[in-house]
């Protein structure tokens, strides 16, 4: 349900063009195509991929002799998310330990949505009856740390901090010292945004993986790349970039309650190849959900 409410921008513009489109055309046949083709590449599905999707979707036809539209929204679902999974390797879910202490580190660009994305997922594991602690590592931008701690105490959770300015390597530090000694399960450490300066960017990011990796091997356990579904093709380029400076593990995709594009998920993973693993929906606390290509592609032609 969530799904479907958070889609319905998409829903009301993509789908409901497609609708009229199937309505308008009896047969399928190139013309059929050619408008399809402008429909998605307008949801920002992305050139290749709807390329991809149209050459698969004229050879179903072709398989199954399907002569006119009606019914055909159901084959494009269908491949929709065969591509979507095609080559996956993930089935979306958190890569968190069973036991002792797991961490995730936030990465993304300033106003994408990462810090309401921690406080969601506080939120979430501790729906679950896990322990949480919030790291304030965006030591940079003014104001971080106490919209972190804002977070914190709606969500009842343990922010640790320093002052502005600080290094964020040396809070990581701190962060997973308190962790442990009270044996917190899952640690979310807020980083620093700025892209302006893509050297220090990967530097910092470096510094802070290298500091968490030696005080608790093999963490970060999760690398999650905050994406700002609104800003379309812009956020691949913002995805390339952070690739290149870490290992990003998963997608959190903001804001896809405010497109009407929400083809740019499709985009991302056929581009990219890191799977979505949760997507905003809206502003409030509940507002994230794990990403599930089926429950997606059907909840918007259903
Ligand atoms: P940050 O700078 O990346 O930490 O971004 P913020 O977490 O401060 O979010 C920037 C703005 O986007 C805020 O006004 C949030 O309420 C809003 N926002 C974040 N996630 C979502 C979402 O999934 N849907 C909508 N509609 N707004 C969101």
């Amino acid at each position: 349900e969530k799904f479907k409410e958070g889609l319905t921008k998409t829903r009301d513009q993509f789908t409901s063009k497609v609708n009229d489109l199937v309505a308008r055309f009896r047969e399928v046949d190139e013309e059929f195509f050619e408008e399809l083709e402008d429909l998605l590449l307008q949801a920002d599905v992305g050139f290749e991929t709807v390329m991809e999707l149209i050459d698969e979707l004229k050879l179903e036809v072709q398989r199954k002799n399907i002569k006119n539209t009606e019914g055909i929204q159901s084959v494009i679902s269908q491949k929709l998310v065969e591509i979507y999974k095609a080559g996956e390797e993930s089935n979306g879910e958190l890569n968190l330990q069973e036991e002792g202490l797991s961490v995730i580190l936030m990465v993304g660009v300033n106003g994408v949505g990462k810090t309401t994305t921690i406080g969601k997922l506080a939120s979430r594991f501790k729906a679950e009856g896990k322990s949480v602690m919030l790291a304030a590592g965006d030591t940079f931008r003014a104001g971080a740390i106490d919209q972190l701690v804002v977070w914190g105490e709606r969500t009842g959770v343990e922010v640790i901090r320093q002052s502005e300015g600080s290094d964020p390597a040396a809070v990581m530090y701190d962060a997973i010292r308190a962790a442990k000694n009270r044996n917190v399960d899952i640690l979310i450490c807020d980083t620093a945004g700025r892209l302006q300066n893509k050297v220090n960017l990967m530097n910092e990011l470096e510094k802070v993986h290298r500091v968490i990796d030696r005080e608790v091997p093999g963490a970060p356990h999760e690398v999650l790349l905050a994406l700002d579904a609104t800003t379309g093709q812009n956020a691949l380029v913002q995805a390339q970039t952070f690739q290149e400076a870490t290992n990003v593990s998963g997608i959190v995709l903001t804001k896809l309650d405010g497109t009407a594009k929400g083809g740019i998920v499709l985009a991302i993973k056929n581009k990219l190849n890191i799977p979505v693993k949760f997507v905003g929906l809206g502003e409030g606390v509940d507002d994230l959900q794990p990403f599930d290509p089926e429950k997606y592609v059907y909840g918007l032609f259903a």
